[in-house]
């Protein structure tokens, strides 16, 4: 059996031969591809020191979402090419650690396809499900292997990539005191979306004040920014997310904060602009025309470039313990009035949230029986 050679991984090759003083590339597993095999690379750059923050960027998870690898490796050469020259970059890196799997399922994207060469959909393959039900069809299936959305037979070990995906991030980024994980999508709609946990059930994640005040600082630092950060069950219910399975064990009662995230970009921002894409399977997923792929990335560069420094300063505008009620409180009523009010939705939930602080400022305060509609609103939300 022969290896075979991705354009992206050629890519990836030739970036790590660049940027070899400052990172490591490995393999973080083989897989099988019928009449080829392939290796899922892992790049790791910074420092390993597991009391310092960490980031991991995931890309290529659905082979035919080309794009989401594109986006982590050219934020890797962005950062291969400044550390030439860029003293605050590599005093940066020398208080954090740095994680790139950027393809994922090398096998589905030879082959063009959204599941890995055997017909799995790894989004769907890990071990969880999703107890009040999930999105009929798109949320998991275990009819048949040349259907899509296909979670895999049930009792049998997840794949390769899946396995090989949760051993990075138990052992390169849950070894840290913090860490912020994302991975890479492209899919239907308008709207760039950042998802957090969970997509099997719509019960708050521990961490919904964190990513709160995530949000936050995101929208007072890139004010134009179009990003609607949600929890993915606000979209659609799945079986078996990967990252569901990788979050769950994470409790408020740990020190451990663990926020992983999904960006699902919005491909019909380029459907639309060329509708003819929609006549290719590549071209419904992808950018085709070069300067639309170039203003997909430079969009999302910043994005990458923003969590990681979120990630280094986190110190800093994490919540302390008499804030995160409030930020959940802010966080859960606006889900709420999220999914009540369909015209609510595409708005990023603390432009929300800031209209909440006018309004409370008008009132002098929260008043005590404000506080107890948005507990009830919370409870409502998550039932
Ligand atoms: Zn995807």
């Amino acid at each position: 059996m022969s290896a075979v050679e991705l354009p992206e991984y050629v890519q990836l090759q030739r970036i790590a031969t660049q940027g070899q003083e400052w990172l490591s590339m490995s393999s973080a597993g083989r897989v099988n591809g019928g009449k080829y095999e392939f290796d899922i690379p892992l790049v790791t750059l910074g420092n390993p020191d597991p009391v310092l923050p960490a980031i991991g960027f995931f890309g290529g998870v659905h082979g035919l979402e080309r794009i989401g690898s594109q986006v982590v490796i050219a934020f890797l050469h962005s950062l291969v090419m400044r550390l030439q020259w860029d003293v605050l970059l590599r005093q940066q890196l020398q208080k954090m650690r740095m994680v790139f799997m950027p393809i994922v399922n090398p096998g589905g994207m030879w082959r063009g396809t959204r599941a890995n060469p055997q017909g799995v959909d790894l989004m769907r393959n890990a071990p969880v499900h999703a107890q009040n039900g999930a999105a009929w069809w798109v949320g998991g299936q275990r009819y048949s292997r040349h259907l899509p959305w296909y979670q895999g037979a049930l009792g049998e070990p997840m794949q390769t990539e899946a396995q090989a995906l949760c051993e990075v991030v138990r052992s390169q980024l849950l070894t840290h005191s913090f860490s912020i994980t994302l991975d890479c999508h492209s899919g239907f709609g308008l709207t760039d979306r950042i998802w957090f946990p969970f997509a099997n059930c719509a019960r708050p994640m521990a961490h919904l004040p964190e990513v709160h005040a995530l949000s936050a600082i995101l929208d007072q630092s890139q004010a134009q920014h179009q990003y609607v950060m949600e929890p993915q069950s606000r979209q659609y219910r799945t079986h078996g997310d990967l990252w569901d399975y990788l979050y769950t064990p994470h409790n408020s009662a740990s020190e451990q904060v663990f926020l992983p995230l999904t960006l699902e970009m919005g491909s019909w921002l380029w459907v639309k602009k060329n509708p003819r894409q929609l006549l290719s399977k590549q071209g419904i997923f992808n950018p085709l025309i070069t300067h639309r792929h170039n203003r997909v990335l430079r969009r999302h560069l910043v994005l990458l470039d923003f969590l990681t420094r979120a990630a280094f300063s986190h110190e800093e505008w994490l919540p302390q313990p008499t804030q995160r009620q409030d930020h959940y409180e802010q966080a859960a009523y606006f889900s709420d009035r999220g999914r009540l009010f369909q015209i609510d939705r595409g708005r990023r939930f603390s432009v929300i949230a800031d209209e909440s602080r006018v309004r409370a400022s008008r009132v002098g305060n929260i008043a005590q029986s404000s506080t107890i509609n948005l507990k009830q609103a919370v409870q409502r939300s998550w039932m």
